[in-house]
């Protein structure tokens, strides 16, 4: 691995941060704050928040595994993923390689942060070899995106060939693991130690139920963490948010709970999917969606839009011809579009 300083943005080496209020002083002694012009009525909303949300780490280091100081939080992954970019790579110079199709919001970053982005496609397994992605890698390239599972594939991505690029790529490595609580096989969370180049991105939004409130969580080495909060807005995390996320924590058994329905559920909506003619291909998921191959996903989406159905038409992406992505719901929600696949009138094809 090239040093961090080597894969680090000069100017964000350099940086002196911006120290706020709550970074001076943050014990729990004081009783009286007249040191950030809040107001001193309209408790609990009118503080600052904690700048590194510490009980909130606490907490989720337990139910993680993981020591506190190996976990950033962020206002959704994108704010997460946003950060690698403006962190580790030069506007005009540097690169980034990634898997292809994957995870849209890897691509737009990019662009905002005018970084080359180079897709590799996977095969017509949706998986890849590792060699194939460092072969598209030079000595510009930062960072290196795989998603497992993948979306809008489903699939858990090859562990071996992601050890591959673990070991033998000198830039950064960041899986994102939003959709793991879905899948069995195992985070790489427990691979932190192993791997100082590894960024393990998780999020809130998918298995915890909690897209509203725009929380992600980045678990890497000490000193990749230090330089995303450097960098991160000072108050980035909410109160209302940290509140939210705590109440989580502690009702974690209800994350487990809706995690084995929706496994339960997709296995029902697959199989009865599987009988119908409109369905050509039923992809493996991991992940709380199918995604689905079908005689013609344009008029069938436009179809379901009409029954107020909404799926997700992922036809224009790479290896995506004519499919559509179809999330998990609740029992009544997949019977819903169901039946209004069955009910598809076949000459429509
Ligand atoms: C949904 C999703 C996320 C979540 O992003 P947030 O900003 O945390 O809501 C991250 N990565 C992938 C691949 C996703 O599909």
């Amino acid at each position: 691995m090239r040093t961090l300083e080597e894969l680090t943005r000069p100017n964000i080496w350099k940086l002196k941060p911006y120290s706020s209020a709550r970074n001076e002083y943050s014990g729990h002694q004081a009783s009286v704050f007249l040191d950030a012009n809040e107001n001193p009525y309209n408790s609990p909303t009118n503080r600052y928040p904690d700048p590194l949300q510490k009980e909130l780490k606490l907490s989720l280091s337990k139910v993680k595994e993981v020591n506190p100081e190996n976990i950033f939080l962020g206002n959704g992954s994108d704010e997460a993923i946003d950060l690698q970019f403006r962190c580790f790579c030069e506007p005009g110079i540097d690169n980034v390689v990634a898997i292809e199709p994957t995870y849209g919001m890897y691509r737009v970053c990019a662009d905002i942060n005018n970084i080359e982005y180079r897709p590799v496609p996977l095969d017509e397994h949706f998986e890849f070899k590792a060699d194939h992605l460092l072969a598209a890698s030079d000595k510009h390239t930062k960072l290196i995106f795989l998603c497992s599972p993948n979306n809008p594939t489903g699939n858990n991505l090859p562990r071996e060939e992601m050890i591959k690029v673990l070991e033998n790529f000198d830039g950064l490595v960041i899986i994102d693991e939003a959709y793991k609580d879905f899948s069995d096989s195992p985070s790489f969370l427990k691979e932190l130690s192993r791997f100082p180049n590894l960024i393990i991105l998780q999020t809130f939004s998918k298995a915890f139920g909690c897209a509203a409130i725009r929380l992600g969580m980045a678990f890497a080495s000490l000193d990749i963490i230090n330089i995303l909060n450097e960098v991160k807005y000072p108050y980035n995390v909410n109160q209302l948010t940290q509140q939210k996320a705590l109440e989580m924590l502690q009702r974690y058994y209800l994350v487990e709970r809706w995690v084995k329905t929706l496994k339960e559920e997709k296995i029902i909506l697959k199989e009865k999917l599987s009988q119908l003619p409109i369905i050509k291909e039923i992809y493996p998921s991991d992940a709380n969606f199918l995604l689905v191959r079908v005689t013609n996903a344009e008029k069938i989406y436009n179809y379901l839009v009409d029954k107020g159905i909404i799926v997700r038409n992922r036809s224009s992406i790479t290896l995506c011809l004519n499919c559509l992505r179809i999330t998990i719901g609740k029992s009544i929600e997949n019977e819903k579009v169901l039946s209004a696949l069955k009910a598809y009138p076949a000459e429509k094809n």
